[in-house]
């Protein structure tokens, strides 16, 4: 007899890799699961159920949910059926662009409240009855940028940074309990996310920056940053079906990184544990030869020039 469907609850799924995740799981030919696929704000649910098809209502329902907000987190799993989620994945996130003197704490503190403590929230709610049925899965979807720090991006490298900190150490405790933690990590990804950010900081004006640091910003690395999403950006399908393969490992990894393309950017923080490497290179690239840096970037394009990425 095929097993019961496992119960899949994923936060942020209004738009990009989520709701990509939330419909291609749900669409599995093997109705492997049962997808509970939410967002923070219902009335952005449309594009999802259009995207969802027959699966809503079968194999998918959507469901409010504020990564947050504890009310919201209990309140949401309150609702699921049997209260059982057999995986959880935690991709509801924030980005933060800009130079560091013209941004505010609060919106740092926005940055860490959905991207480190919105997953540690939902974790800490799923955690008791994945210990006591003795399996589980957590997915987190962290990024590359848990990985290396990316200029003018601190805050939220940091906040990705605490979360791939925090789900390693997690990961050790839970295996006694048979639930597997996965940090998966994609380079540049063409969502809203970009968009957002972009749109957003072009019209910022980053009170109390220094001429300097503002030209640096807007000439240098806004440009630098558009190539790098045209050149090497992913789309969420792709992300999406990477961790699809995740989610269905009998041995799950603890990390994949998804962009093979953007793989040797960050061999260059592997090859060398000092971090001098990596540091020089983004120095000189971006602060000297930025036309090389474009050059580059488009050679990361070709196929050619494509690494595996580490770990496979
Ligand atoms: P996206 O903006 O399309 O999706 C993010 C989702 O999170 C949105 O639906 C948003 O509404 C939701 N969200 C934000 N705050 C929330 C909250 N408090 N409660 C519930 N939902 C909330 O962008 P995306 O690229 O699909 O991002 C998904 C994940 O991928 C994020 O964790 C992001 O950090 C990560 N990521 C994105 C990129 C990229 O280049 N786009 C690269 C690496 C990692």
């Amino acid at each position: 007899m095929a097993d019961p469907p496992r119960t899949v609850l994923i936060s942020g799924c209004s738009s990009g890799i989520g709701l990509e995740l939330a419909v291609q799981l749900a669409h599995d030919p093997r109705q492997r699961y049962h997808v509970v696929a939410t967002m923070r704000d219902l009335g952005k649910k449309g594009t999802l159920e259009a995207a969802a098809g027959e699966a809503l209502g079968q194999t998918l329902t959507v469901a409010q949910l504020d990564v947050s907000s504890d009310e919201s987190v209990a309140q949401c799993l309150s609702c699921i059926q049997g209260g059982e989620v057999d995986v959880l994945v935690n991709n509801a996130g924030v980005g933060l662009v800009g130079p560091l003197e013209g941004l505010s704490l609060a919106a740092m503190q926005n940055v860490f409240d959905t991207n480190f403590f919105g997953a540690v929230r939902l974790v800490k709610a799923v955690l008791p009855g994945m210990k006591r049925r003795r399996q589980g899965h957590i997915v987190v979807v962290s990024s590359v940028m848990g990985l290396q720090g990316v200029v003018f991006n601190e805050v939220y490298a940091a906040s990705k940074f605490a979360v791939e900190g925090f789900f390693e150490s997690l990961a050790v405790q839970l295996l006694q309990f048979n639930i597997f933690i996965s940090l998966v990590e994609p380079g540049p990804v063409i969502t809203e996310f970009e968009g957002k950010l972009l749109e957003q900081v072009s019209t910022a004006e980053f009170p109390g920056t220094d001429p300097d640091t503002l030209s640096y910003f807007r000439d240098l690395y806004l440009p630098a940053s558009r190539e790098l999403f045209h050149n090497v950006g992913q789309s969420p399908q792709d992300v999406a079906k990477v961790i699809i393969k995740v989610i269905g490992s009998a041995r799950p990894p603890l990390r994949r990184q998804t962009n093979t393309r953007y793989a040797p950017l960050t061999a260059l923080k592997a090859m060398d544990p000092s971090g001098s490497l990596y540091v020089r290179t983004s120095h000189r690239l971006l602060f000297r030869w930025p036309r090389l840096l474009n050059l580059g970037l488009r050679c990361l394009a070709c196929s050619c020039f494509r690494t595996p990425v580490w770990p496979r």
